[in-house]
């Protein structure tokens, strides 16, 4: 056996609480002599975090919310590991995102919220597992610089961008970033996507949708923000964005394909007429396995496909009509940063307010819109230009909601609890 197979990576996993938090813990339990769990963090979810405590014995965890940490705090006190150190606030993410017992960072908060803790692990050189796709779109060409500049590993995480990853030259693996595509052959990314909850839908029933409708995607489980991205197919747009960055290519360089049956995660066509696509049942046990264990690969729990029981593969191209916000995306890519760092601040004040069922779910791209036509030419050249960007689009985007808010919207809910 190679000293690489004995290998123990130290793992930090930011967002251990959610869909990709869980995921990364179920492919990490059925690996005990692989991995070892250092550090934890979530923002609120005291009994989640506090079972994954008493499971995986970390050395600290970080609980944003600074109530919920002491009732973590008191909780492990009365478990017996009060010797796991709990911080809160969200400055402790980017102190457990660095620290040098850790070799490893799962990036899997939601949001921008994720950008700065993700950005200290690669300012840090770690090997950084990317599923906050959010902090590579407000941050763009500034993220891989700073890959560069550190010599940090990049592995994707999102399923599209692993299923691209796995199909690529060892060479472009190395050089997430700044690889050179065509010099290797390579002449278009394909992205698959699902088309999420709606595709069927005519134009007008998209108006009356609701949050449980737009959070019940057919293919995958995952948090509420990407399960309405997914629908209303921003996530898609947020993907081209994020290949753009990870692939080191043009808007133009790739192409969306419709395949509702999300059997093939995505695919790269070569200049010789060859396509590689990367196939399985969707389920992100399998990119997370993938990237955890690279380039070994390892056990996911997830069950082989099944070609004789699987459903015929069907593919289209997108009707921009129904889709808008993919529209949006696609030209906020060719318009430069400004336009990404807002679009994706805009879209998250937005899909909240939608959660929260102050708003439509149509409305969230006439708010999008609006926000982006606004701060379209901004120049974004450093993270603090990133961080002022972001809270000025927010406070504006907030701002415009009440022009959207629904008449019943006395009958906002209480959202889940992080
Ligand atoms: P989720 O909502 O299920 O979980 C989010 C996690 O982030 C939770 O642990 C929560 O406690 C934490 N969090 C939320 N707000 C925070 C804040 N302000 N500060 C610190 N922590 C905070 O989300 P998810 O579906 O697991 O998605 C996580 C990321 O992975 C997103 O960027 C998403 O786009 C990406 N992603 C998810 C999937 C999926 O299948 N779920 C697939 C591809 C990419
Ligand atoms: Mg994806």
């Amino acid at each position: 056996m190679s000293d690489r197979k004995n290998l123990v990576r130290r793992l930090c996993i930011l967002g251990a609480t959610g869909s990709i938090g869980l995921s990364t813990l179920d492919v990490v339990r059925r690996h005990p002599h692989k991995f070892d769990v250092v550090s934890l963090s979530a923002y609120s979810n005291v009994d989640v975090l506090f079972s994954q405590c008493v499971e995986f014995s970390p050395e600290s965890v970080v609980m944003v919310s600074e109530p919920h940490a002491e009732q973590l705090k008191t909780l492990l006190v009365k478990k017996g590991l009060e010797s796991i150190i709990v911080y809160s606030g969200a400055a402790a993410l980017e102190e457990i995102s660095r620290e040098v017992t850790t070799d490893t960072v799962m990036a899997a908060i939601v949001g921008a919220s994720g950008l700065m803790p993700t950005m200290a692990a690669v300012n840090a050189g770690k090997r950084v597992l990317l599923a906050n796709k959010e902090a590579l779109v407000t941050s763009g060409a500034i993220f891989i610089e700073a890959v560069k500049a550190s010599g940090a590993q990049l592995i994707p995480i999102d399923s599209e961008h692993n299923a691209i990853f796995q199909c690529l030259p060892i060479e472009a693996q190395n050089t997430p970033g700044y690889c050179e595509l065509a010099s290797n052959g390579v002449s278009k990314i394909l992205l698959t996507g699902s088309g999420g909850p709606f595709r069927t839908y005519n134009i007008e029933q998209l108006d009356s949708v609701t949050v449980e409708e737009a959070c019940a995607h057919p293919n995958w489980d995952m948090g509420q923000k990407i399960s309405v991205d997914s629908a209303t197919m921003m996530n898609k747009g947020l993907e081209l964005i994020e290949a753009k960055w990870l692939f080191n290519v043009e808007p133009e360089d790739i192409k969306i394909v419709l395949h509702p049956q999300s059997t093939i995660h995505s695919m790269v066509q070569y200049k010789d007429g060859s396509v590689l696509a990367q196939m399985g049942n969707p389920d992100m046990r399998t990119p997370i396995a993938h990237a955890l264990s690279f380039p070994d690969r390892i056990e996911s729990g997830v069950e082989p496909l099944d070609f004789f029981n699987t459903p015929a593969f069907e593919f289209q191209s997108v009707d921009f009509v129904k889709y808008p916000n993919l529209k949006l995306a696609i030209e906020a890519c060719k318009n430069g940063q400004g336009a990404c760092t807002a679009l994706n601040a805009a879209n998250e004040i937005a899909v909240d307010a939608f959660l929260n069922k102050k708003i439509k779910f149509t409305d969230i791209y006439k708010i999008n819109e609006t926000s982006v036509n606004k701060f379209v030419s901004e120049e974004v050249t450093s993270i603090d230009d990133v961080i002022n960007l972001d809270g000025r689009v927010r406070e504006f985007t907030t701002s415009l909601l009440v022009n959207y808010y629904r008449e019943d919207n006395h009958a906002k809910a209480d959202r889940d609890n992080y």
